[in-house]
C-alpha cells in the first residue's frame, strides 16, 4: 500500500473500485461484496438517481411467457438490429443468458407486472420477431408496469445495502491512476465536502452511464455526461463507435423527455397532419413496431416534406386514447403524467405530440466479452488494459453496433454487470497486493479541479461554461442529427474543433469549495467536449448510412469498406482514427451475414 504524504488527499483502500451505481455498477458491485470483496461505489449523485431509474418499457428476455420464444430469435434481431456492426460473439452471451438473468431479478425483488397465469409480464417492442423474421411479432419485454428501471435500480441498491457494499455517493471522479502495468486506483472530489479522495483499487470499474448530453434536446438526465469515457481517453485509452448515438422517435415534442416505445407495444400509433398512420408505408410489415432508426427517419421525412403537425409542422402525434383509460392507467401510468405535465396533454383523451430525441450512446470504451478495456497496442487490436474494465451504456462490447434495440440495453448492463463480477474475482485471484503508486500520481486530478478555482479570478470578458456548453450542444444536435451530410459535418468539426480554445479560456463565477456544482458542470463540460470532438471526427469520417448514422449523401450500407469499428483517441491535443473488425463470429451457433434491412 501507499500512502501519499500530501495532507490534501485522503487515502482508501479497497479491492475493487466502481465508478457508478446505475444497474450496470450496482449488479456487478452485488456479486464482488457477496464474495466477500471490499467493493466501493463511486458515484456522483445519490445511488437511486441515476439514469437507468428512468428507464421505462421494460427489459428483453425470450421468456416466451406470451408466445413461443428462443435466445436464438432474439440474438437474430439484435444483429440485424444493430446493422450487423454488433459483435456476435457478445450478442450470444447476452441473449443466451438473458432469461436467467431476468428470473435472478425476479428473485431478489423485482416488482415486475404479471400475467393472468402469474408468469412475468412481457409486452412487443420494436425490431422483436420470432422464427428469425418470419414467425411474426414476438413479446419479450418484461416488464414493471412503465418503471422497470426504477423497479430494477431500487432492488440492486436493498441488495447492496444487504451484502456490504460501500458506497461514497457525490464524489465525482477526476483522473484514473494507470502507469504502464495498467490501472490501479482513481482520484475523486468530494462535492459535499470539497475535498480529495484517491481510491486505490486492484481493479477498477467503469459503469458510468452515456453522453447523451453532447446533445441539445435528449431524453438524459443531466447527469449523463459520459465522464467514464472522457477518463479513459484522458489515460490514452481509445473510443469505439461514438459516432452511433440513438435518436429515440417519440420524446415529447420541443422539450425531450420519453414516451416509452413500450406505447407503441401496447397498440398506440404514429400520425402525420393529414391523419395518415405514416409507419405503413416506411415499415409495412412490423409498422410502428419497426427498429427506432427506421421510425425516427419516417418522422424526420413526414416533416421535411411538409406533413408535421403543431404551428410549426415539425412533429409527429402519437394516439394512444383508444386503449382507453383502465390500460393506460394500469400499464403506462408514468406516460399518463409525463404527457400530462411537459405536454399538457391528457394521453387518454388527446394524442401526444413527439419528435426524435437524442436517446442512447451505441459506442462506448472498447471491452471484450469478459468486459476488460481493451486497446490497440500496434499489433493487437484488442489487447487487455490490466486492471480496468467497463461496463453499462458508457461501454462498447458492441452488442447494439448502429442500432439498439429497445429493452436490450437494461439486459446489457445486468448480464454485463454479472460478467465483469465474475471476471473481477477471477482477476483478483491473482493480485495478491496494491501496487505502489507513483507519489505524484493525485497531480493532475488536483490541478484540473484548481484550474477552475483560479478561473474565477479572471476577467469578466472570459466565456462562461454555460455559454460553450450551449454553443457545443447546439453544434451537435444541428451538425450531427438524425441525417447527416458532409457539408454540414465539415461546418460541425470546424465549430466544435473551434470551441476547444474557449473552453480553455473559460470562467466559473463560484469560488466556493462546498457543494460547488459550477465546477460539476465544468468538469462535465471538459468531459462532453472530448466526447464531442470523437463523434463529430468518427461521423465526418464514416462514409455510409448504417443505423444511426444515416447520410443524405452515402445513403446505402457499405459492408465492404465500413463493416468495422471506429476507435478515436486524443493523442497530444489532437483527434485520431483508427479501425478494428467486428467480431462477426458467435461462440457456439453460426454467424448472422450482412442482409438488407426491411421490418
Ligand atoms: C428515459 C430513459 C428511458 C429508458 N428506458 C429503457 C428501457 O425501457 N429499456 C432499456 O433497456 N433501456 C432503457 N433506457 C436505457 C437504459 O436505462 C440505460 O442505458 C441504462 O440504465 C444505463 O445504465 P448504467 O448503469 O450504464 O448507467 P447509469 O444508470 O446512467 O448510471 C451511471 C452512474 O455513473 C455515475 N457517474 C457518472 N460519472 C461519474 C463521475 N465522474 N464520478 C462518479 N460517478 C459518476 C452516476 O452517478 C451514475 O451512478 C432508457 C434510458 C432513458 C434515458
Amino acid at each position: 500500500m501507499t500512502y501519499l504524504s500530501t495532507d490534501n488527499v485522503e487515502n482508501h483502500f479497497h479491492d475493487v473500485v466502481i465508478i457508478g451505481s446505475g444497474g450496470a455498477g450496482m449488479r456487478c458491485a452485488l456479486d464482488l461484496a457477496d464474495a466477500g470483496h471490499r467493493v466501493a461505489v463511486v458515484t456522483k449523485v445519490l445511488p437511486t438517481r441515476s439514469h437507468t431509474v428512468a428507464a421505462q418499457g421494460g427489459i428483453n428476455a425470450s421468456l416466451g411467457n406470451v408466445e413461443s420464444d428462443h435466445w436464438h430469435w432474439h440474438m437474430y434481431d439484435t444483429v440485424k438490429g444493430s446493422d450487423y456492426l454488433g459483435d456476435q460473439d457478445a450478442i450470444e452471451y447476452m441473449c443466451r443468458a438473458a432469461p436467467r438473468i431476468v428470473r435472478e431479478l425476479e428473485h431478489q425483488g423485482v416488482a415486475f407486472s404479471r400475467l393472468d397465469d402469474g408468469t412475468i409480464y412481457q409486452r412487443a417492442f420494436g425490431g422483436q420477431s420470432r422464427k428469425f423474421g418470419d414467425g411474426g411479432q414476438a413479446s419479450r419485454t418484461c416488464a414493471a408496469a412503465d418503471r422497470t428501471g426504477h423497479a430494477i435500480l431500487h432492488t440492486l441498491y436493498q441488495q447492496n445495502l444487504r451484502a456490504g457494499t460501500h458506497f461514497y455517493q457525490e464524489f465525482f471522479a477526476l483522473d484514473l491512476i494507470t502507469d504502464d502495468d495498467g490501472c490501479h486506483g482513481v482520484m475523486a472530489w468530494d462535492i459535499a465536502h470539497g475535498t480529495y479522495h484517491l481510491f486505490q483499487a486492484k481493479a477498477v470499474i467503469l459503469a458510468t452511464g452515456g453522453a447523451g448530453r453532447v446533445f441539445k434536446t435528449t431524453t438524459n438526465a443531466h447527469i449523463c455526461t459520459g465522464d467514464g469515457g472522457a477518463l479513459a481517453l484522458a489515460a490514452g485509452l481509445p473510443m469505439e463507435d461514438m459516432e452511433f448515438f440513438q435518436f429515440h422517435p417519440t420524446g415529447i415534442a420541443d422539450v425531450g423527455p420519453l414516451i416509452t416505445e413500450g406505447v407503441r407495444g401496447e397498440g398506440g400509433y404514429l400520425l402525420n397532419s393529414e391523419g395518415e398512420r405514416f409507419m405503413e408505408r416506411y415499415a409495412p410489415k412490423d409498422k410502428d413496431l419497426a427498429c427506432r432508426d427506421v421510425v425516427s427517419r419516417a418522422i424526420a421525412i413526414e416533416v421535411r416534406e411538409g406533413r408535421g403537425c403543431g404551428p410549426n409542422k415539425d412533429y409527429a402525434l402519437l394516439k394512444v386514447d383508444h386503449l382507453g383509460a383502465d390500460l393506460i392507467m394500469k400499464r403506462l401510468p408514468n406516460i399518463h403524467e409525463l404527457a400530462l405535465r411537459f405536454a399538457g396533454v391528457d394521453c387518454t383523451k388527446e394524442p401526444i405530440p413527439v419528435q426524435p430525441t437524442m436517446h442512447y450512446t451505441m459506442g462506448g470504451i472498447p471491452t471484450n466479452r469478459d468486459t476488460e478495456v481493451v486497446y490497440s497496442d500496434g499489433e493487437n487490436k484488442e489487447a487487455v488494459f490490466s486492471g480496468l474494465f467497463a461496463i453499462g451504456e458508457g461501454a462498447c462490447v458492441s452488442v447494439h453496433g448502429a442500432n439498439r434495440l429497445g429493452g436490450n440495453s437494461l439486459l446489457e448492463i445486468v448480464v454485463f454487470g454479472h460478467a465483469c463480477g465474475v471476471r473481477v474475482q477471477e482477476f483478483l485471484g491473482k493480485q495478491r497486493y496494491h501496487p505502489p503508486l507513483d507519489p505524484d500520481c493525485w497531480k493532475v486530478a488536483v490541478d484540473r479541479v484548481e484550474r477552475w478555482f483560479e478561473s474565477t479570478k479572471a476577467d469578466q470578458g472570459k466565456p462562461k461554461v454555460a455559454h460553450v456548453r450551449d454553443r457545443m450542444q447546439t453544434i451537435m444536435q444541428d451538425c450531427f442529427s438524425v441525417y447527416r451530410t458532409d457539408t454540414v459535418m465539415a461546418e460541425g468539426v470546424q465549430a466544435i474543433e473551434a470551441l476547444v480554445d474557449d473552453l480553455g479560456n473559460a470562467r466559473m463565477d463560484d469560488a466556493c469549495r462546498i457543494f460547488n456544482t459550477d465546477l460539476i458542470e465544468a468538469l462535465e463540460l471538459e468531459n462532453l467536449m472530448a466526447l464531442a470532438r470523437i463523434t463529430a471526427a468518427g461521423a465526418h469520417a464514416r462514409t455510409e448510412s448504417r443505423g444511426a448514422h444515416a447520410r443524405d449523401d452515402y445513403p446505402d450500407r457499405d459492408d465492404e469498406h465500413w463493416q468495422k469499428h471506429t476507435l478515436a483517441l486524443i493523442n497530444k491535443g489532437k483527434v485520431e482514427l483508427d479501425y478494428k473488425p467486428v467480431r462477426t463470429k458467435p461462440m457456439t451457433v453460426d454467424s448472422f451475414p450482412p442482409k438488407k434491412r426491411v421490418y
